[in-house]
């Protein structure tokens, strides 16, 4: 007989899981001293406002050209929101971003609440493609909606079986199964270069992350 593994373990289980995941994608700390990255942090988030707002322009250069299935595709991560609570409490250790994502506890970034919202005021359909492995597909989803951030959209996680060094061939073979049904991405959001390569997007907008690089 056996008994259901108390919460406290699962969530263990799912950490080892993510950092395991986050080992395969060789996601690295920046040369950031965590002292250095606290003192640019009015300056960080001002830019990401800005990546936002840049993205909101080109999306709506991209709507006049009256698209099938518009579709904006964002990255979670320091993208759709941010991990820096979790990190800033172990001094950036990576140990605290799959705390965050583990538990759960990612805060949504304003600036890309308002472009969401901005995009679907114009029928603009909203995707997701995240790094985060499928095993935590359904808890990225549920820290999504408790941030505000309410369905319908598409979420796409990192299947168990892909142990590629990069995200590159996963996150545009996502974008390309969108284009399959008929989405025309007309613009892609992420803080990696690695969320933007490999095209299938009409406009991309890169957003700085000054904590940490994924390839
Ligand atoms: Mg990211």
């Amino acid at each position: 007989m056996t008994r259901p593994l108390p919460r406290a373990l699962a969530l263990a289980a799912l950490l080892v899981l993510l950092l395991a995941a986050i080992a395969s994608a060789a996601t690295v700390r920046t040369a950031t001293t965590p002292a250095q990255l606290r003192a640019g942090k009015a300056a960080y988030d001002r830019a990401v406002v800005a990546g936002f707002a840049k993205a909101t322009k080109q999306l709506d250069a991209q709507l006049r050209k009256h698209p099938k299935k518009p579709t904006v595709v964002l990255d979670i991560d320091e993208t759709a929101m941010s991990n820096w609570g979790c990190l800033d409490a172990v001094d950036f250790d990576l140990g605290g971003l799959a705390t965050c994502v583990v538990q759960g506890k990612s805060v949504a970034n304003p600036a890309a609440k308002r472009l969401i919202a901005h995009a679907r005021a114009r029928k603009v359909a909203i995707a997701f493609i995240t790094g985060a492995p499928e095993a935590l597909c359904a808890a990225r989803r549920k820290n999504l909606v408790a941030q505000g951030i309410k369905g319908p959209f598409t979420l796409a996680c990192r299947p168990a079986g892909d142990t590629a060094d990069t995200l590159v061939p996963y996150k545009s073979a996502a974008r390309k199964a969108l284009q399959k049904r008929g989405a025309t991405i007309v613009l892609n959001v992420g803080d990696q270069a690695s969320d933007l390569a490999g095209g299938v997007a009409k406009s991309t907008v890169k957003l700085p992350n000054p904590i940490y690089t994924t390839p």
